[in-house]
């Protein structure tokens, strides 16, 4: 199995290939597909498994077919992980240029709010600080996204942010997709499923 033979566009393909992902991971096979078919995807795979690959790759496939700034949200519960995810974003989408940001807590609004102004392609962020400029951004609205990815699922679950989902669910474009990926599926996670994702497939590793 190749990336090219999932459907992934040469230009990913040929990044992929630099940074020395020669194939696809287990849930990268599962996923990739079904999502570049234009599904939501419920994927259950642990970190490690190469799961953020698994959703960087057909967001920014849809990305070069559909460019546009706030184009994909992409929750996680915690900052160090928002890193993370913002940095595969950045080397997979190193050949076509995405702009991306970080929203987490911790650090001042106000730099955020400069790079949020700029409008990036990609808002990776943590729910509570993301609601924070919901509230308090001027002009910054999440009304023009396409993609939602829901990152560690049940760890934001865990971490009580459910409220704040509530809210950012609210005011995001219901004409999207969704991609929730999750450890565990747990009740909250099922609650969260029916609530954001329609018609999802599951992909299992
Ligand atoms: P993740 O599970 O998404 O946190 O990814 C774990 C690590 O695997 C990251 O450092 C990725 O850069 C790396 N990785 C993801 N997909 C592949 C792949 N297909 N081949 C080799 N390494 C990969």
């Amino acid at each position: 199995v190749t990336f090219q033979s999932l459907g992934v566009v040469d230009v990913l393909c040929e990044t992929c290939d630099k940074l020395g992902w020669k194939k696809p991971s287990k849930i990268q096979e599962e996923a990739i597909p079904v999502a570049l078919q234009g599904n939501d995807v419920i994927g259950l795979a642990e970190t490690g498994s190469g799961k953020t690959g698994a959703f960087c790759i057909p967001v920014l496939q849809a990305l070069l077919e559909n460019p546009q700034r706030l184009f994909a949200l992409v929750l996680t519960p915690t900052r160090e992980l928002a890193f993370q995810i913002e940095e595969q974003f950045k080397a997979l989408g190193s050949a076509i240029g995405i702009k991306t940001c970080v929203v987490v807590g911790g650090v001042d609004m106000m730099g955020q709010q400069i790079i949020l102004a700029k409008k990036p392609h990609v808002v990776v962020a943590t729910p509570g600080r993301l609601v924070d400029h919901l509230e308090k951004t001027k002009g910054f609205t999440l009304r023009s996204i396409k993609f939602l990815v829901l990152d560690e699922a049940d760890r934001i679950l865990n971490m009580d942010f459910e409220s704040e989902l509530d809210t950012i669910l609210k005011v995001i474009p219901r004409e999207r997709r969704t991609f929730l990926f999750s450890a565990t599926m747990t009740g909250k996670v099922k609650k969260l499923q029916r609530a954001a994702l329609t018609k999802p497939v599951k992909c299992a590793v």
